[in-house]
């Protein structure tokens, strides 16, 4: 075995198990070993080649000079009163994003970036507030998933991943795909792709390319709007999409792989949140295999929203669930530590004040 790397070393976390046997083989060793590395990595969550005690020390060698398994750094790990965890995540060119554990019950799910920033701009999202600098590799994906992994006990394993932090997947697909298919294998973190939901803001040749993807995921769309009208002004991307064709193409998902729609709605105070806007609702997606998740606004230090007050709220869900509409009403989560789609990353840009304690 030579222990010359075959070139700069490589993010062990962008190989799919069939790249990994193939540089076995290229070094003669048997294909099997592949699948020992893999579950050192994704399921014994080891953070060192050292510790794969049953690979011989001149492979962990080979494996240490030409791979390396981390390539991000911890900036910030914060932890709310529920459970919530959230680590802000240095990558190696010194973008920055962020990714949340969350626990309810016996679920252990994560929210993970695709993106450092967002191109989507929707007006009340933290994320897209300076624009995007690149699309992440399908291994700081992958890194994201293993280091919120890494929180939990040995005795407990992450249950469900949604990609709703920063950046939009569908822009970055192939990556996330990547990553996905990791996360789903039952050699990589073994999450049923039915518990693995990409959420978009809606990209229709995006959503068709998912579609022909052999993995069936769950798809979630980000709506925030009943009509164009309001969508064109929450979320600038409509206007060369338009709710019709967005709802077209998620309908060929779900005849194409069988999974029911999600449809995301985020509660802006005296913006998207009157009964018109529940009854039109009600109409666009009455007789659709969907459900509706309405999420309350986290506010963001810089923009003008808010979330409604209860009452309002309140009369809001009586009109979808009067309507016959599947409608969820999603709880805020990990209040106190920013963990809205690029509220963290956001904040530790700011300078810091010097009256502050
Ligand atoms: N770009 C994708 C995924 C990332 S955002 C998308 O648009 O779906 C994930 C969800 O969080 C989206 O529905 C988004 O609109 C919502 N969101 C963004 N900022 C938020 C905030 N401050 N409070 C509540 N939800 C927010």
């Amino acid at each position: 075995m030579k222990s010359m790397p075959d070139e700069t070393p490589r993010h062990l976390l962008d190989l799919t198990l069939q790249d990994l046997v193939q540089w076995l083989a290229d070094k003669g060793q048997p294909a099997f070993r592949a699948k020992q590395i893999w579950n050192w990595v994704y399921q014994r969550r080891v953070r060192d080649f050292q510790e794969m005690s049953d690979l011989s020390k001149p492979l962990r060698e080979l494996l240490a000079t030409n791979f390396k398994l981390w390539t991000c750094s911890l900036f910030e790990h914060q932890k709310s009163v529920d459970g919530t965890e959230k680590l802000l995540i240095d990558l190696k060119d010194g973008g920055r994003v962020e990714c949340v554990l969350l626990r309810d019950g016996p679920r252990r799910s994560i929210c993970v970036s695709s993106q450092v920033g967002c191109a989507m701009g929707c007006v009340f999202c933290a994320s897209g507030l300076d624009g995007v600098d690149r699309n992440l590799t399908q291994g700081e994906i992958l890194e994201q998933m293993l280091q919120l992994q890494h929180l939990l006990p040995e005795n407990e394993r992450l249950s469900h991943i949604v990609m709703m932090g920063m950046g939009e997947p569908l822009a970055n697909l192939d990556r996330v795909v990547g990553a996905l298919e990791i996360a789903r294998s039952p050699l990589g973190l073994g999450i049923s792709p039915r518990r693995i939901t990409i959420s978009t803001v809606g990209l229709p040749p995006a959503i068709d390319r998912l579609a022909k993807h052999e993995t069936p995921f769950q798809l979630a769309i980000s709506l925030h709007a009943p009509n164009d009208e309001l969508r064109n002004r929450l979320v600038p991307t409509n206007a060369k999409t338009g709710i019709e064709s967005i709802m077209a193409a998620a309908e060929r998902y779900f005849r194409s792989t069988g999974r029911r729609l999600t449809f995301e709605y985020v509660l802006l105070a005296g913006i998207n949140d009157t009964i018109d806007c529940a009854r039109e609702l009600v109409q666009l997606l009455r007789g659709k295999t969907s459900m509706l998740n309405v999420i309350p606004y986290n506010s963001v230090v810089g923009l003008p929203y808010e979330t409604p007050s209860a009452t309002i709220i309140h009369a809001f869900r009586k009109t979808l669930v009067d309507g016959g509409i599947n409608v969820m009403f999603r709880q805020r989560k990990g209040d106190g530590i920013e963990a809205a789609c690029g509220q963290l990353r956001r904040k530790r840009q700011t300078p810091i004040q010097t009256s502050e304690p």
